[in-house]
C-alpha cells in the first residue's frame, strides 16, 4: 500500500501489542510516525506468558497480506506449518479422514504459535526505530478530556489520538462508550474451551499428521489438534459448559476422554493433570457500534470485533482491519475523523459477516463435517468450483483463501448454498446452468501466485 497517513495528534500512542497492535505500529511506524504503545503484559520475547505451553492459530490470506505488505513474511513463513485440509477423527475408525481445503495447491492455512508470530511483529516494530513498546503497563482508564491515561498503578500518560487495539475487553472502548461515541454488547456462549498439550513423539517427531487441522467431531463438542514446529501440538476441547461442571476429577476426565478421544489418552500421558491445571476459557461474539470518537480514538482487532473461533479468523480479520484502518488514513490524510467514519463504514458489515460465519461454523465442525447431507453439499460444491471456477468457490474458501470483503462471502455462500440445496433435492435441475448464472467471482485471491508462504 502506498500513500501518507498524516493528521494524527501527537502522542500517537496504541493500547495493547497484540497481532493488532504490533502491526499498526509497524504501519505508522512506516509512515514516518512515532509511536508509543502501551501493553498490560510483560514482553512476551522475554517472558514465557504461555506457562510453557505453546497456543497456536490458524494464519490464512486475509492475515497473510498484511504480513506480507510490511516485509515480515519470511520470518513468519519460517515459523508456519502448512495445513492441507480437515483431518477428521470419527468415533469408533481408527482411520482418520483428510477433507482438503481446496482445489488449488495454495489453498492451504498455515499452523502458527500465537506468541512467535507476535514476537516477530514487536520486532519489527522496534526495528523502525520509531516504536517505542511500554510492557506492564495495564491501563486503567482513558480520559478524553484532559487527554490522558490512567494506569493501573498510578502513573499517567498523555495522548493526542489513541488506537485502541487492547482486545475484547477494551478499556479505549469502555471510555468511549462512556463519551457516548460507542455501544457494544458481548454474547456469550454457553459452551467454553480448554487447550492441552498433545506432546513431540519420542524421536521429537508429531504424533499425528502436522499437515492437517486434526478434528474429533463429537455433535455436541468437539476437540481441534494444530501442529507445532517442535513436535508437539495444541489441542483445543470446545464443549457445553456443563461438559466442563462435570469433568471435575482425574478420573471424570480420564474416562470422558477415554470414550471419546481413546487414542489420545496414550498420546497425552498426564491429561488429566493438564486439564485440572489450564484454564478454561470463555468464548463470546463483541457486537460494536461506533469504533470512533472525533479524532481521538478507533477501535481496531478484538477491541472492535471480537468473535468465537470456529473460523479460524479472529487474528486474520483483526490484521486485515489494521490493513483497512491505514487506507482509509492514507485517502483522507487531512481529515482524521472522516477516516476513522469510514473506515468504520466499510468494515462493519463484514466484522458482522464474519462473526455470524464464525458461529455457524461450530456447529459445521463438530457435528456437520461427519453428517451424510452436509458431506454430499460439500462434494458438490467442490465438483462445481471445479468445473465452474470463475462463478463458484465454497464459503470456506472464500472466507480463508481470498480478500473477498466477509459479508460478499457471505451473500455469496447464501446463494451458493441455495442453489446447491435445489440440486440435491431435484437431482432434474440444471446446476451447471444455474451456477454459471452466477454473477463472476472478483479476482481477489492475492496469494495464488506467487506463494507467499510455504504450502508444505
Ligand atoms: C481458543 C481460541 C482460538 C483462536 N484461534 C484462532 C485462529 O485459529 N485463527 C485466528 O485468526 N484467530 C483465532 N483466534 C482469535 C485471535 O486470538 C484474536 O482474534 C486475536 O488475537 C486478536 O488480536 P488483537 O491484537 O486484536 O487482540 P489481542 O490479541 O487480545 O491483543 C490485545 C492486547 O492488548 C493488551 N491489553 C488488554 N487490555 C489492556 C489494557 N487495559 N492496557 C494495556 N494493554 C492491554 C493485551 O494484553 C493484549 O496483548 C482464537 C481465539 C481463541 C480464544
Amino acid at each position: 500500500m502506498s500513500g501518507s497517513v498524516s493528521g494524527l495528534a501527537s502522542p500517537i500512542v496504541i493500547a495493547g501489542a497484540g497481532q493488532a497492535g504490533a502491526l499498526l505500529a509497524i504501519y505508522l511506524a512506516r509512515e514516518g510516525h512515532q509511536v508509543t504503545v502501551y501493553e498490560s503484559r510483560p514482553d512476551l520475547r522475554r517472558t514465557d506468558i504461555d506457562a510453557g505451553r505453546s497456543i497456536n492459530l490458524a494464519l490464512a490470506t486475509r492475515g497473510i497480506v498484511p504480513l506480507i505488505d510490511v516485509g515480515v513474511i519470511d520470518a513468519v513463513d519460517a515459523i508456519t506449518i502448512p495445513m492441507r485440509g480437515r483431518m477428521i477423527h470419527s468415533i469408533g475408525d481408527p482411520t482418520p479422514d483428510l477433507q482438503p481445503y481446496g482445489i488449488k495447491s495454495h489453498e492451504v492455512i498455515h499452523s502458527v504459535s500465537r506468541s512467535d508470530l507476535n514476537a516477530i511483529l514487536l520486532d519489527a516494530a522496534e526495528a523502525t526505530g520509531l516504536v517505542s513498546f511500554n510492557f506492564g503497563r495495564r491501563i486503567k482508564s482513558v480520559d478524553f478530556e484532559s487527554s490522558t491515561l490512567l494506569f493501573h498503578d498510578g502513573a499517567t500518560a498523555e495522548f493526542g489520538v489513541i488506537f485502541g487495539a487492547d482486545g475484547a475487553g477494551s478499556r479505549v472502548r469502555k471510555a468511549m462508550a462512556a463519551e457516548g461515541a460507542c455501544s457494544f454488547r458481548t454474547d456469550w456462549l454457553d459452551h467454553d474451551y480448554k487447550e492441552l498439550t498433545l506432546p513431540a513423539a519420542t524421536d521429537s517427531g508429531h504424533q499425528l499428521d502436522p499437515n492437517a487441522l486434526h478434528i474429533w467431531p463429537r455433535g455436541e463438542f468437539m476437540l481441534i489438534a494444530l501442529a507445532n514446529p517442535e513436535g508437539d501440538f495444541t489441542v483445543t476441547l470446545f464443549a457445553p459448559r456443563k461438559t466442563f461442571d462435570d469433568l471435575d476429577s482425574p478420573r471424570a476426565v480420564t474416562s470422558f476422554f477415554q470414550a471419546e478421544f481413546e487414542e489420545l489418552t496414550a498420546m497425552v500421558p498426564d491429561l488429566a493433570q493438564q486439564f485440572e491445571e489450564n484454564p478454561t476459557g470463555k468464548l463470546g461474539t463483541l457486537w460494536a457500534e461506533g469504533w470512533s470518537f472525533e479524532n481521538r480514538a478507533v477501535l481496531v482487532g478484538d477491541a472492535a470485533h471480537a468473535i468465537v473461533p470456529f473460523h479460524g479468523q479472529g487474528m486474520n480479520a483483526a490484521l486485515e482491519s489494521v490493513r483497512v484502518l491505514i487506507r482509509h488514513l492514507q485517502a483522507e490524510p487531512k481529515d482524521v475523523a472522516a477516516a476513522f467514519a469510514s473506515y468504520e463504514q466499510e468494515r462493519k458489515a463484514d466484522a458482522d459477516a464474519i462473526a455470524a460465519m464464525a458461529l455457524s461454523n461450530y456447529v459445521e465442525m463438530r457435528s456437520g463435517v461427519v453428517d451424510p447431507d452436509y458431506l454430499a453439499k460439500r462434494a458438490l460444491a467442490l465438483e462445481l468450483q471445479q468445473k465452474h471456477p470463475e462463478h463458484l468457490s465454497p464459503r470456506y474458501n472464500m472466507v480463508m483463501f481470498s480478500t473477498m470483503p466477509y459479508a460478499e462471502a457471505q451473500q455469496r455462500a447464501a446463494d451458493q448454498a441455495e442453489l446447491i440445496g435445489r440440486a440435491i433435492a431435484d437431482p432434474s435441475v440444471d446446476i451447471d446452468a444455474l451456477v454459471s448464472n452466477l454473477p463472476p467471482l472478483p479476482d481477489l485471491d492475492p496469494l495464488a501466485d506467487p506463494h507467499a508462504l510455504s504450502v508444505g
